[in-house]
């Protein structure tokens, strides 16, 4: 018999709380980030908020090469897992776990229980399944190479809804492209991280207007599924799904030596406006025009977007 997929806010706060009681490198992680330094700046008239944080050079520097993901032990399995680490299970095949390395006020990883590659094939609707269970926050997937930092354990991730800009955005400002019976297929151009934005009430009418998109991007020689950073509410009986499509994942300043370089490996976050720096240097350097630069270098513009033929 199938578990039901069902899971309550309530239940991650109890966790929230009880991790912050019982594992001392979560707390210590959480209370740095209340003093996390921020600045926003304003590029083409949208809102990007930049964040020093530190504790996030890990994930920053983390070489994702297929063969530096075999040397390590992956930390999403639960054989590698810190002791103190507890989780809240999802349905059969999923748990949620606190993420001890916060960009968010809450910030929780989605594993799936076993150990199999990130891939969007056939879990969207568990995407949409999550959103819809834990309608106060945000879900987001990293592809395998945009931005996952365990490109080889399944996993979403859940966050603190509002936080990012892209949550804000105002559909009505992006353009019907297809209209369905209970969903509608948005243009979503002029944002510097262009994609589409899926409406729908239904499930499988998201699931069927997510398949085209899919259809419609060019994959990568040896990849399973086009690049691309994926975001999903749920609010007033309707799923909001933002598809940002991917050209690559670091920018050129990333391998840049001296003053030029600026570490910086965008993923969701970064991508939905809440860019994360982890060196002093790179916080004062994070300029309009530096990070207008990286998002047209890993992002589609315009023009680019319009050549993805969709349906
Ligand atoms: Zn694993």
């Amino acid at each position: 018999m199938h578990q039901e997929k069902k899971v309550e806010a309530t239940q991650l706060n109890e966790l929230f709380i009880q991790q912050v009681k019982s594992w001392p490198l979560l707390r210590d992680n959480y209370e740095l980030f209340k003093q996390v330094q921020i600045k926003t700046l304003e590029i083409d008239g949208l809102p990007v908020t930049v964040q020093f944080n530190p504790s996030r050079i890990v994930s920053l520097g983390a070489k994702t090469d297929a063969r530096s993901i075999r040397e390590r032990k992956c930390f999403l399995c639960s054989a590698n897992r810190p002791a103190e680490q507890v989780s809240v299970p999802f349905g059969e095949d999923y748990l949620i776990l606190c993420n001890p390395f916060p960009i968010f006020p809450q910030h929780f990883t989605v594993p799936a229980r076993q150990h199999v590659e990130q891939a969007i094939g056939g879990r969207l609707g568990d995407m949409l399944d999550l959103a819809e269970a834990l309608d106060s926050y945000t879900v987001f997937y990293n592809g395998p190479r945009s931005g996952a930092s365990a490109p080889d354990h399944m996993h979403f991730q859940l966050v603190t809804k509002n936080y990012m800009p892209v949550d804000k955005l105002d559909i009505s400002q992006t353009k019907l492209i297809r209209q369905g019976t209970n969903a509608g297929l948005y243009l979503l151009d002029n944002y510097l991280r262009n994609g589409w934005v899926i409406s729908s009430d239904s499930k499988e009418e998201a699931l069927r207007f997510f398949a085209l998109l899919c259809v419609a991007q060019d994959t990568p020689a040896g990849e399973a599924e086009p690049m691309m950073n994926i975001f999903c509410n749920y609010e007033k009986g309707q799923w909001i799904l933002k598809v940002i499509p991917r050209k690559k994942h670091r920018p050129s300043q990333y391998f840049a030596g001296g003053e030029e370089q600026f570490l910086s490996s965008p993923g969701a976050a970064d991508i939905g406006g809440v860019f994360i720096t982890s060196r002093p240097e790179d916080f004062r350097k994070a300029s309009p025009r530096l990070l207008r630069s990286i998002y047209t270098q890993v992002c589609f513009g315009n023009d680019e977007l319009t050549q993805i033929k969709v349906g």
